[in-house]
Formats: C-alpha cells, sequence, structure tokens
C-alpha cells in the first residue's frame, strides 16, 4: 500500500514552464538523449538515463546485473495473476504479430498490433489503471483469418485442444465486453470477488468465503502477524473445500520462481557486505518455502539494511489489485543510490520525530518514538513485474504494520523517472490550458518541482510511517476501503506539512509562499485535471485518483461556505481558484486527523462513507468538458517505460570485465525479446 505512482498533472504542469527556463546546453543535452521510445492508444512509452551506473565497481555492476536479470524473470507471473487467459492471449496475438504475411499497414493490422502494445503494458487484457477490459479494434474474423494461417505449434494450445477448440474459448475473452470485463473491482454493493476478474481467487469462491477463511487465521490479541493470503491464490475446489495455492518453488509458478531464485544466488558472490547477503538468502529462503514468518524476517533484513549502496525489491509486494487488499502482485525494482540528492530526505527523515510531535493528529495516535525512518533517492536500473512498463516515483516498504512499528521503512524517491517525465513532457501546452491566471503558473514554474519533489519526500518518508493503530485493531479492518485511505493519509501529511514554516527553516522550501504552487496543482488535479484518465460514464476505481478526489472534493465542501477554493468560468471555461491559502491547510490538518482516527481505530464504516461520498463518483458535466479542452492538446494521459538493455562484457577467457547500458532498444522490441527469453510459465496456471 505504499507505493506512489506520479501525480499526472505535476509533470505536465511543471513541463509547460520548465521548457522556457532550460539553457541552450540542457536542450542539447535532451537531444542526445531520446526520451520518448513510442506512442500509442492513451499511452507514451519513455526511456529512463541510470547517470551514474558508469561509476559504480564492477562488483557493484555485476551485482546489479544478476539481480535485474531476476527482476526480468517473474514477467509472466503477473500477467497470470491479472487474470488467467492473460498469457494465453498474450501469446496468441504475438503469433499472430510476428507471422502475419498480409499488408502490415492495413487496418485490422494496425488495431492487432495496438491492442497487443496496450497488453504489453498493461501486463494483461484489461487497462492498467482503469480496470476495463481493452476493445480490440479489429474482429473476430480478421483474428480466426489470421490463426488459420499459423502452425499449430505457434499457438497457445491446451493439451490435445485444436485451433478451433482454442478459439471457442479464448474469443469471447478478447471480444465479449461483458466477459470478464473488469481486472478489480473495488467497491460498490456487489461482492467484488465475484465481479473481478483477476486470478487471486479462484473456483467461484465468493467474497463472504474469502474474507470468513483469513478472518479465522486473525489472531487480535498477536502483535506481530504474518501477511496472512499475500503469496497464494485461493481456490474453491469442486468440493467446496477452500484451499491456499502458494506461489513457490514447487507450487504454483514454481517454472518462474526457480529461475528467479538461480538468479539470486549469482548474485551472492557480488554482495557488498554480509547483511546484504543475509537479506537475499533470506528471500531465497522464503522463496523455496513460501513460509510467510520467513517472509517477515527478510523484510527485517531488508529494512535494516540501509548501508549498502546497491538496493532491490523483488517479490509478492503490494496488494491494490486484491480488492480485499491481502494478496500481492509480483514486482521487482533494481537500483542504487543517488548519493547527492539523498542529502534532501536525509533533512527529513532526521527531523521525523519533530513532524510525528506536531501533526495535528490525535495524541493517542501518535507514534512516540518514530523508529529508522530511512529516505533516500535512487537511481533505477531494471525495472519488473508490477513496476514495468507503468513505474512508481516512490516506494516505501515493507507494508507490515508491525515491521514499520517495530523495525521502520524504507523509503525512496525515483528521482531518474522524475527526471525522464519531466525532460518528455516539455511545453506541451497543459498549463496554459487548464490553471487559472498568470500567477498560478508562475509559481508553479518557480516552486512547482521543488514543491512536487518535496511532497513525495513527505508522503514517503514521513507520511506512511506516522501514526499507530490502536492496540486490539484488527489492520485490516479498512477491506477495500484501506489502499485509498492509506494514500489518502500519507498524502495529506504531505500537503499539512508543505505549508509548515519548518520546511522553510530547514532549507527544504526556498520561502514561506512556495507551497502554493503544490496546493494550486493538487485542488486542479483532484477537482479536475485527473478526469482526463477516466473513460467518459466510468467512476473512479484507483486507490490514488481515489485519494486525490477525496482530499480536493472534502477540501472544497468544507471550505465552500468561507469560500475557501471556488470553480470560476473564463471564456465559457471552468478553472479552480484557491482564495484562501492558509484555510485550505487548516482543512487539510482535520481531514488528516479524521483519516489518522480511522485508521487507529479501524473505523469501517467513517472509512466506507468518505470514500464513497467523495473519491468514487465523477462530476459529469466537468468531466465531459475536461476530456474535450484536454483532447485538444493531444498529450497522452498515461506513461510508461521501457528498460535499459544490461550487457556482460566478456574476455577471451570467459571472465566479465565490464557491464553496459544499451538505451537504444524499442518498445515493442523490447517487450517480444521479454517474450522470447523470460517466458517461464505455461499458459494456464
Ligand atoms: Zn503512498
Amino acid at each position: 500500500m505504499k507505493k506512489i505512482i506520479v501525480l499526472f498533472v505535476s509533470l505536465t504542469a511543471m513541463a509547460g514552464c520548465l521548457g522556457k527556463e532550460k539553457t541552450a546546453k540542457e536542450n542539447m543535452n535532451k537531444q542526445e538523449f531520446n526520451y520518448v521510445a513510442d506512442q500509442f492508444a492513451d499511452l507514451q512509452i519513455l526511456r529512463y538515463r541510470v547517470q551514474g551506473f558508469e561509476t559504480l565497481s564492477l562488483k557493484q555492476k555485476q551485482l546489479l546485473y544478476h539481480l535485474s536479470e531476476a527482476a526480468l524473470t517473474g514477467r509472466d507471473i503477473l500477467y497470470d495473476q491479472n487474470n488467467r487467459y492473460n498469457l494465453p492471449v498474450r501469446r496468441l496475438i504475438e503469433a499472430v504479430y510476428l507471422n502475419y504475411q498480409g499488408d502490415r499497414k492495413s487496418e485490422p493490422f494496425q488495431a492487432l498490433e495496438t491492442y497487443l502494445k496496450r497488453i504489453w503494458f498493461a501486463n494483461g487484457i484489461h487497462h492498467h489503471y482503469g480496470q476495463d477490459k481493452f476493445n480490440p479494434g479489429f474482429s473476430p474474423e480478421f483474428l480466426a483469418h489470421c490463426i488459420g494461417r499459423i502452425h499449430a505449434n505457434q499457438l497457445p494450445l491446451r493439451p490435445g485442444q485444436t485451433a478451433d477448440q482454442l478459439m471457442t474459448e479464448i474469443f469471447p475473452v478478447i471480444f465479449d465486453p461483458a466477459v470478464m470485463a473488469k481486472k478489480t473491482v473495488q467497491s460498490g454493493r456487489q461482492d467484488l470477488i465475484l465481479a473481478s476478474s483477476n486470478n487471486y481467487y479462484a473456483g467461484g469462491i465468493t467474497q463472504k468465503e474469502a474474507e470468513d477463511f483469513y478472518a479465522k487465521m486473525m489472531d487480535p490479541n498477536n502483535a506481530t502477524p504474518v501477511s496472512y493470503g499475500l503469496n497464494s491464490r485461493l481456490v474453491k475446489e469442486e468440493d467446496g473445500t477452500i484451499t491456499e495455492k502458494v506461489w513457490k518453488v514447487g507450487g504454483l509458478y514454481t517454472q518462474a520462481i526457480e529461475k528467479i531464485v538461480a538468479e539470486l544466488e549469482k548474485a551472492l558472490p557480488y554482495t557488498e557486505n554480509d547483511k546484504q547477503k543475509a537479506v537475499i538468502e533470506k528471500l531465497i529462503d522464503y522463496y523455496k518455502t513460501g513460509d510467510l514468518q520467513t517472509f517477515d524476517e527478510y523484510a527485517i533484513l531488508w529494512v535494516e539494511d540501509t548501508a549498502s549502496e546497491v538496493d532491490f525489491v523483488n517479490g509478492f509486494t503490494e496488494t491494490y489489485g486484491d480488492p480485499l487488499g491481502i494478496k500481492a502482485s509480483w514486482e521487482s525494482t533494481v537500483n542504487f543510490i543517488n548519493k547527492e540528492a539523498t542529502k534532501r530526505t536525509k533533512v527529513i527523515s532526521d527531523n521525523a520525530q519533530w513532524f510525528e510531535d506536531h501533526s495535528p493528529i490525535d495524541k493517542r495516535f501518535k507514534k512516540k518514538e518514530v523508529k529508522g525512518v530511512s529516505a533516500k533517492v535512487i537511481t533505477v536500473s531494471m525495472l519488473g513485474g508490477d513496476c514495468y512498463p507503468a513505474t512508481p516515483i516512490g516506494i516505501n516498504l515493507p507494508n507490515a504494520d508491525w515491521i514499520r512499528r517495530d523495525h521502520g521503512s524504507k523509503s525512496v524517491t525515483i528521482e531518474n523517472i522524475t527526471e525522464a517525465y519531466d525532460r518528455a513532457s516539455q511545453g506541451n501546452g497543459f498549463d496554459e490550458e487548464f490553471v487559472w491566471s498568470d500567477e498560478e503558473q508562475s509559481a508553479i514554474r518557480k516552486y512547482g518541482f521543488i514543491t512536487d519533489n518535496l511532497h513525495t519526500d513527505l508522503h514517503e518518508c514521513l507520511g506512511h510511517g506516522s501514526g499507530i493503530i490502536l492496540p486490539g485493531v484488527d489492520p485490516n479492518a479498512l477491506k477495500a476501503y484501506s489502499s485509498t485511505l492509506e494514500e489518502t493519509r500519507a498524502d495529506l501529511f504531505g500537503l499539512y506539512y508543505l505549508a509548515d514554516p519548518k520546511v522553510t527553516e530547514l532549507g527544504l522550501t526556498p520561502n514561506a509562499e512556495a507551497y502554493k504552487a503544490e496546493y494550486y496543482k493538487y485542488m486542479m488535479n483532484g477537482l479536475m485535471t485527473q478526469l482526463v484518465r477516466i473513460e467518459r460514464g466510468k467512476d473512479i476505481e484507483e486507490s490514488h485518483m481515489r485519494n486525490r478526489q477525496l482530499i480536493a472534493r472534502w477540501a472544497y465542501e468544507k471550505g465552500k461556505d468561507a469560500n475557501t477554493v471556488s470553480f470560476e468560468k473564463k471564456n465559457g471555461k471552468t478553472y479552480i481558484r484557491i482564495n484562501n491559502y492558509p484555510q485550505l491547510r487548516k482543512l487539510f490538518g482535520t481531514l488528516l486527523a479524521e483519516v489518522q482516527r480511522i485508521k487507529s481505530e479501524g473505523d469501517f464504516k467513517a472509512g466506507q462513507q468518505l470514500v464513497e461520498d467523495y473519491a468514487v463518483k465523477v462530476d459529469r458535466p466537468l468531466h465531459t468538458e475536461v476530456l474535450e479542452r484536454y483532447a485538444r492538446l493531444n498529450l497522452s494521459p498515461y506513461k510508461g517505460f521501457v528498460n535499459p538493455v544490461m550487457k556482460e562484457i566478456k574476455n577471451t577467457a570467459g571472465e566479465v570485465t565490464d557491464v553496459i547500458l544499451d538505451y537504444t532498444e524499442g518498445y515493442a522490441e523490447q517487450m517480444l525479446r521479454y517474450s522470447k527469453d523470460y517466458s517461464f510459465l505455461p499458459a494456464y496456471n
């Protein structure tokens, strides 16, 4: 629950302005490195640069190399977790794409290519953000025609299955909008598990059955519970019994997990110190046993290793994809520290206790002693699983509340990803279209980049780690609303402190007015511009988007009488105006206190009400207007990344003498290579 995804507007907003201030030299640098790799549907694919890689030691590079191989190796796991037909559909469409002999410029083939590119991006047949199944844009007849020309050994057939039988089975999944319509349904009155078509639960198990299954495992008196159900599929067998199929060596996904373990083992000789070695060994042990106690031991070793320069995430980590917030998707990042930029986050973490003590929440919910907030800025060198191609700009782990309480958490800001977003989206006209006046635009120009980074730092380093859950409160009490409310809490913590004189005193912002840039962008985004990511007629599903609208709508409604924030019209267009910034800060503080209370007390009803009242429903006329204005700008609302290609250089004796990065690989090229070299799972699991 601790991943921050890019706040859409901030990057486009700062883009419009930074562009004008760039020097000629920087513009030249931009041309030398090609940040944009591809653009299609609602997506733009970027490249990120791994600054400083060349200056690492050979040993560190080799460590990064093997961790990177492990990061790519788990790719198919995520496909299968997202939907049980994702692997056969991807392999089928790839086979057509590679073997098609007709006109590749024809309309149906172009549609098929776009469909495949969207599947690669989403790691499946549903939109990565909106959760809706893709409309393929070509006909079943066209696909059947293509399949008819492919040799059967190229098709993802079940044992004994014919091509015709494959089509009968799989075409409704591709073409019928009513079949598996949504990946994850996060709210509503229906059975969330039955309504979701992801693969965390199977055999027709109901939400009630799954909740009961895990409720039985919870012991409210256990202060250090394992993350029940984190690494398994819950299956209802034909006789009605319910069992967990654990993802481990010898269990579900063993073919891929064995390969991950093999790469982790190859990484061991290159570790920087014994602590780091112990982290990787424990992770291997966990993959081999699937034991969640071992996973916690691993998480503790990992969070306590703050001395190593190279670091990674590899495993079943975030639970956004499960409506019950229990089961984790597989992901990986591989990275090393950015020492210069880490000085900023060090100031924040050094003052963690001050921030906790002065937070506007009830004393009963505060941490008496803030433990080990280790914050750093990192450079990623490989992304995998649920961090690829859509990538977070910050990560805060581990997720288990008691580990965070007793051992602290590691918080990172991924600055080479932020940098790529920034560079790729310069001068796109977004600000000019949506920001109220020159005054706000100029504030964003001056302070947008600084305050946006600082908001991310505060969110990650302090926000998620602050506060406590009262003894005896079930950490899963907020159920389907927990992700949204947790992000809300962390965002509010950051927003509240951005305007505090303390951050200026610490030298984190240049003056006491700078925070206004981020406040403006946040409100504009939450009330209006993030809606460009929602299709007409749809509601908001994704946790981070919900959290932003929750905060912005709530503050707007509660400040209405005092005219704190208003909607204004100019030339028939709607704008946000903030009329009283200090008052808005107070509102953020009030809401932070309430959301903390909800988490600390496990007040499900109040949490549900907040989310359903403010976070989900979309203002239809405003949505339509925003979509139309945005469409005229010709921008992509979602962005993701291709990885660099990491290559070992060997001498004639076969010894590795260097590891180098190549940035020239294209998007489709990379995806096809991964499908060829890192496809370890059978089509059906
Ligand atoms: Zn977060």
